[in-house]
This record gives C-alpha cells, sequence and structure tokens, in this order.
C-alpha cells in the first residue's frame, strides 16, 4: 500500500494565486523523495499541505488508507522538520523533544522513553539540559530532527533542513540522514536545492516548475542521462 498519495492537489491562496496545479504522486512505503525546483515553484506549499499546516483547495491527500485532507496536523502520522530548525529558544532541549508528545498527551514515563532513545539515536543524550542557543549550528539540526523521530512517525517531511549549515557540517549531517532512512525506515519528503543531496539521499525526484510536477524520475535517470 502506498504510505502517502497525492491525487489532483490544487492551491489557490486566498488572494486568488495559484501555487500548486494538479499535483499526482503516490508514494510508497519507506521511499525517500526528493522535491526540486526553482524558488517559488510550490515545494513548501506542497510540504505544508501534506503536514496540514495549509489548506488544500481541491483535491485528494492520503496517509495510508486514510483521507485526511480535513485532519489537524498534530493527528496526522507525519513529522516536519523546517529549515530554521523551528526550537523553542526557552525550553531545553529534552523539553523541545518531549513538546509534541505532551501535546498528544503521552504518559511522562513513556515520554522520557521516549526521548531518552531518540537523544541515543542523534546523539545528543549529553546536551538535554542545554537550551537551544548554547548549541551549534549542527546540534540544533539534530535537536529538530529529534523532535520529529522522537514520535516515530510513518512521513518525514523535511524543507531545505541542512540548508543553513555550512558545507563540511551539511555532508556530515547528509549522512547522518541517510542513516537515519535507513535505521527507521521510514518514508520522507525533502525540500532540497542541493544536487549532491538530491543524488545521494534520493530513490525518486520530483520536478517541479510554476506549481506543475514537470517529471518524476529516479536519480540515476534524471542526473545521468548524457
Ligand atoms: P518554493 O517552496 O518552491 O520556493 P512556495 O511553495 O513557498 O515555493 O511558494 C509557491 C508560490 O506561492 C510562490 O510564488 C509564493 O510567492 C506563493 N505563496 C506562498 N505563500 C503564499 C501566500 N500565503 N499567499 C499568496 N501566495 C503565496
Ligand atoms: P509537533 O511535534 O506537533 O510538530 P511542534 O513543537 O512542532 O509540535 O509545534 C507545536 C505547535 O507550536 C505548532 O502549532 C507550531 O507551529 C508551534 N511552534 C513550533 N515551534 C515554535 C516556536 N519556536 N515558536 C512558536 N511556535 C512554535
Amino acid at each position: 500500500m502506498a504510505s502517502l498519495s497525492l491525487k489532483h492537489i490544487n492551491k489557490a491562496y486566498p488572494n486568488g494565486f495559484e501555487a500548486v496545479k494538479d499535483f499526482n504522486l503516490e508514494i510508497e512505503d519507506k521511499e525517500f523523495v526528493i522535491f526540486v525546483g526553482p524558488s517559488g515553484c510550490g515545494k513548501s506549499t506542497t510540504l505544508r499541505m501534506v503536514a496540514g499546516l495549509e489548506d488544500i483547495s481541491s483535491g485528494e491527500l492520503w496517509i495510508g488508507d486514510k483521507m485526511v485532507n480535513d485532519v489537524e496536523p498534530k493527528d496526522r502520522d507525519i513529522a516536519m522538520v523546517f529549515q530554521n530548525y523551528a526550537l523553542y529558544p526557552h525550553m531545553t532541549v529534552y523539553d523541545n523533544m518531549a513538546f509534541g508528545l505532551k501535546l498528544r498527551k503521552v504518559p511522562k514515563d513513556q515520554i522520557d522513553k521516549m526521548v531518552r532513545e531518540a537523544a541515543k539515536i542523534l546523539d545528543l543524550e549529553a546536551l538535554l539540559d542545554r537550551k537551544p542557543k548554547a548549541l551549534s549550528g549542527g546540534q540544533r539540526q539534530r535537536v529538530a530532527m529529534g523532535r520529529a523521530i522522537v514520535r516515530n512517525p510513518k512521513v518525514f517531511l523535511m524543507d531545505e533542513p541542512l540548508s543553513n549549515l555550512d558545507a563540511k557540517l551539511r555532508g556530515q549531517m547528509r549522512i547522518e540522514i541517510s542513516k537515519l532512512h535507513q535505521r527507521l525506515g521510514t518514508t520522507i519528503i525533502y525540500v532540497t536545492h542541493d544536487q549532491t543531496e538530491a543524488m545521494t539521499l534520493g530513490t525518486r525526484i520530483v520536478v517541479m516548475s510554476a506549481g506543475v510536477v514537470q517529471q518524476v524520475d529516479t536519480p540515476q535517470t534524471l542526473y545521468d542521462r548524457p
């Protein structure tokens, strides 16, 4: 069964601008799908609709066997990692990671177990009591990912998660994300401008332009063509 289905999805913003037009895509379990395309072509809008942060104007969004158009973000089996991390500055790493679970009324002892497990996977155990401002860029990015994986969602959405990091760190984090994908066995949709990221991480690449899907292909076919 497909992990995620986007069926004839359209998005018109309140000002009438059509940001996404007839978007169709079936994503299988454990795929790592990359969205590429020029700035403003509708990548983030699509991701935000999948996350439930933006209403869908028409069409159907399915997660597993459930149509989720009207399901609240917190009740979708999805977690999103943003470019700017979106950590709570006044909360510790632990509380940042626990927040989404508290919101969902998970019992405290279970939260503790889940946070510590995620911290172990991301090598954050020694940093749990720190506030975001006392972390490096790479550590903040790991906390942002920790906040997402702690819930063990079916689908991860990542919107240019590495674009604020320097080249060296970006390379390291790319390897970590790849390992995380294999280890957790989740489905990922990932927006990037970086061709190396697209080629090394993606199992399929969706090329968008002006709100329309132009091409869907494997990285090999897309980039190795003579
Ligand atoms: P991308 O992620 O590919 O850079 P976006 O999905 O952010 O593109 O934006 C797609 C288009 O929709 C852009 O032209 C952008 O200006 C427009 N847009 C984004 N948000 C809004 C909004 N709230 N109202 C009107 N237009 C918007
Ligand atoms: P979840 O685990 O459900 O993704 P989040 O912690 O990401 O929960 O966000 C819960 C709510 O708090 C959302 O409405 C989100 O937009 C908002 N939020 C997230 N980060 C911040 C922040 N740094 N400042 C203000 N609001 C935030």
